[in-house]
């Protein structure tokens, strides 16, 4: 049994979002050291504030300031926080309800330790120094024995100037992915420059890359079978679009993305086509692997100068 292989993988984006009346209200509140909920058809006030309600899915738009100050009704301890978490030494994850509010907005709690947080306790706000209207504008909460909170002016009403109408959002997953028996064995032949496939023993197809079974007929798959390395091209699209900052995807556009179906594999994969002018790119063209020193997968596909295809042979394919 070859070993099965396994890596740390890390899927990192922006998220880019636009909000709603609530979600912007809320959010240039904070920029401006202001808490508010929204108050539903029953009486209750929500924080964080939601644009529908959650028991009737009426609309709701009645925005209401809370205070700054409220009380811990949950909590857990997070002895080894991680890259983006709100604090960079251990702390609690809190549910806090804001006084004047009826549910728990979850953040961060700096605290000594475990000891020192219970259920009940009372807490407050402490505001980012820098704010730009997001949930990080409240850095943290902190332990508070003083007086309840007392406003100092007329209770806000949501409207701002230069209203907050959009956040970018990073989202990162940060994990360690194995590609199980099956595509171990796809990769340790490409290191050889080899693509092998797994055949399903009921319908004879040959997956490339296999997944060790047979999605058609629910089986597990084990015979390898090598494929390749000539392919046609099934369909394509060309590319326009220059995505990527980082270096295996800094290729100049428009250039042109296949299916490719090697010789033998009743699966087509996905190849870059090359060594030929974008727009002479065609379905049944003949195409082949070509390797870079190094490379630990095909760069691209060129032209093998074989006749192209004849489309009753790849149509199953496309
Ligand atoms: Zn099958």
């Amino acid at each position: 049994m070859p070993e099965v292989l396994k890596a740390p993988l890390v899927v990192e984006f922006p998220f880019t979002r636009s909000l709603g009346p609530v979600q912007s209200a809320f959010l240039t509140g904070l920029r401006e050291r202001v808490v508010l909920g929204v108050r539903t058809g029953d009486g209750r006030t929500l924080v964080p504030p939601v644009e529908y309600d959650p028991v009737t899915a009426e609309e709701i738009r009645e925005l209401i300031e809370v205070a700054p100050t409220g009380t811990v009704t949950t909590w857990a301890w997070n002895p080894a926080p991680r890259r983006g978490q709100p604090l960079d030494t251990p702390f609690a994850w809190v549910l806090v309800r804001l006084d004047g509010a009826d549910t728990g907005l979850l953040h961060a709690l700096d605290a000594p330790g475990p000891d020192a947080v219970r259920t009940g306790m009372r807490v407050r706000v402490r505001w980012a120094e820098e704010r730009s209207g997001a949930i990080t504008d409240i850095a943290c909460f902190e332990p508070y024995d003083g007086d309840p909170w007392q406003p100092t002016g007329p209770a806000h009403d949501g409207r701002f100037d230069d209203m907050v109408t959009g956040i970018v959002a990073p989202a990162r997953l940060d994990y360690v992915y194995s590609p199980g028996r099956a595509q171990s064995a796809y990769i340790s032949a490409l290191s050889e420059q080899r693509t092998v496939g797994e055949r399903c023993p009921s319908c004879r197809k040959v997956y490339v890359p296999p997944r060790g079974a047979c999605p058609t007929c629910g089986v597990a798959t084990s015979e390898q079978v090598e494929v390749g390395p000539g392919g046609t091209v099934t369909t394509y699209c060309i590319v326009n679009i220059k995505a990527g900052h980082t270096a295996n995807l800094d290729i100049e556009v428009p250039y042109v993305y296949a299916h490719i179906a090697l010789d033998g594999a009743d699966l087509a994969l996905h190849g870059r086509i090359g060594g030929i002018p974008y727009d002479q790119v065609r379905m049944g063209l003949r195409v082949e692997p070509v390797w870079t020193e190094g490379g630990r997968y095909p760069d691209h596909y060129r032209p093998n100068g074989e006749p192209d295809a004849d489309y009753e042979m790849y149509k199953e394919l496309l």
